[in-house]
């Protein structure tokens, strides 16, 4: 059969590069290696058992008694790196329990640099899951207070590096809060302590499983800390200004709605780059994969895959252990 055009262009047989499986792999542009994910993790105090998280199949808040097992298995699984959030009992209007050295997360940090000394320790820092009110920092009136908070984000740094994380990474999406951060932690001989900001952090409708899981009493919004959804300038500002100020990596949350936000990122800076599959992703893959409506095995793997091919370098993603565990790269 004649398929040469007239003026003797042949057409490209694409198909020539996915002949056979050696050759599909060969070529294979996107690869997603267990090192590039990051477990996140609940930490709660004064807690029995593994308590599941309703909305978050497969995900519990772990009781402090537990986690050094827990971390033992994880670094059996492949594990190389996880976020560590802690639930606190102890609650207040600003969130002071984070600048505790007993608090719970200082407790789980210790814990988890004992049992794993290897394994990169990064921790969450913001006060949401800490405050009476639920929101990231110190509420005045209706507003959260910006520069009060950052005071408090100063010293909560401090206490979080001395109990052993290797990074901070700073959610509470006020400005100027990684440069404080840094100069906070330089200022007390923590130069080795890096920073991976939230540096393009969406008020996204996709968090609320982690609210769940995080107990959180928030009964308004975010909205005037957190960037809009439909704001795309505006998000790689946010990125922009934190490599200014000093991040060491920078992280986009939430990933899949936001891939072209990556990908505007990772156009533009030369740090590393994180998507934080969140809460809400997780959940959606768990959901539909139990009705029976997507095939779950694939669609993590292929859902991964989307955010390093936008430019991701890591994923912080519930499917880690999951995925260490079932082989599903
Ligand atoms: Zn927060």
């Amino acid at each position: 059969m004649e398929l040469i055009t007239n003026n003797h262009v042949q057409f490209s047989r694409l198909r020539r590069l996915r002949s056979k499986k050696k050759v599909r792999v060969l070529f294979q542009e996107t690869e997603i290696k267990l090192s590039d994910l990051i477990l996140p993790i609940f930490v709660e105090e004064d807690l029995n058992h593994m308590a599941p998280i309703s909305t978050m199949p497969g995900i519990f808040r772990i009781p402090e008694k537990l986690l050094s097992y827990e971390i033992e298995k994880y670094v059996k699984s492949g594990i190389c790196s996880i976020i560590v959030f802690g639930i606190s009992h102890h609650l207040d209007n600003e969130g002071s329990n984070t600048w505790n050295s007993n608090s719970i997360i200082s407790r789980a940090l210790r814990i988890c640099k004992n049992v794993a000394p290897e394994i990169v320790l990064i921790s969450d820092m913001c006060f949401c899951a800490y405050t009476t009110h639920g929101h990231c920092g110190v509420l005045d009136k209706k507003n959260v207070n910006n520069d009060q908070t950052i005071l408090n984000l100063e010293r909560q740094a401090i206490i979080l590096a001395s109990s052993g994380a290797d990074f901070l990474a700073p959610s509470a999406s006020m400005d100027g809060q990684v440069q404080a951060i840094r100069f906070a932690l330089d200022r007390s001989g923590f130069y080795e302590t890096g920073i991976i900001s939230y540096s393009t952090k969406f008020k996204s409708a996709l968090y609320g499983p982690f609210r769940e899981a995080t107990y959180s009493n928030l009964t308004e919004n975010r909205s005037t800390y957190q960037i809009n959804p439909m704001n795309r300038r505006e998000a790689i500002r946010e990125s922009l200004i934190d490599v200014e100020e000093g991040a060491d990596a920078l992280i986009v949350k939430p990933a899949s709605n936001f891939l072209d936000i990556i990908r505007d990122i990772r156009e533009r800076v030369y740090l590393p780059l994180i998507g934080y599959q969140v809460s809400g992703e997780y959940s959606m893959i768990k959901f539909a994969s139990k009705a029976g409506a997507i095939e779950e095995k694939k669609i993590i793997r292929e859902s991964l895959g989307s955010i390093k091919r936008a430019g991701a370098d890591a994923i912080i993603t519930y499917f880690a252990l999951e995925v260490a565990k079932n082989s599903l790269l």
